[in-house]
């Protein structure tokens, strides 16, 4: 596996109670939170409490028990949220080309307005 987690992340931070969140759901292998820049109504993220970079490490590396944690976390917090009424999207970024700015794990949650097209055209 060519991922190396880098601890000293912030969301590590944030797992180890060093710096605080706006928790939205706790689960045995998960967390939500409100993100602290939102760019929507609604922008909470969610990541594995296990020391992941991205999705694709997470979902050749995790447990089973992770995985299913995580994805019921993510469930949860839509029904907590309601996304059914209007729509959301789901985004998760990574590493230089995906644009992801820290290195821990987290989807993205985004909804309460109108989101756009997902991508740019080129
Ligand atoms: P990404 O570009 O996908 O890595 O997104 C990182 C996200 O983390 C951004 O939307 C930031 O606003 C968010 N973020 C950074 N620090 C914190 C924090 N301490 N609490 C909540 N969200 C954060």
């Amino acid at each position: 596996m060519r991922y190396t987690y880098d601890d000293q992340n912030i969301f590590a931070k944030i797992l180890r109670g060093e710096i605080p969140n706006d928790t939205v759901l706790e689960t045995e292998h998960s967390l939500a939170f409100n993100d602290i820049q939102p760019q929507a109504p609604l922008h909470v993220l969610v990541i594995p409490k296990g020391p992941y970079v991205c999705y694709d490490h997470f979902a050749q590396t995790a447990s089973d028990a992770e995985i299913a944690d995580y994805t019921r976390a993510i469930g949860e917090v839509c029904k907590l949220k309601g996304v059914e009424n209007g729509g959301f999207r789901m985004i998760s970024n990574a590493g230089e080309n995906g644009v992801q700015e820290v290195p821990h794990l987290h989807v993205h949650i985004l909804g309460g307005r109108p989101l756009g097209r997902m991508l740019e055209k080129p």
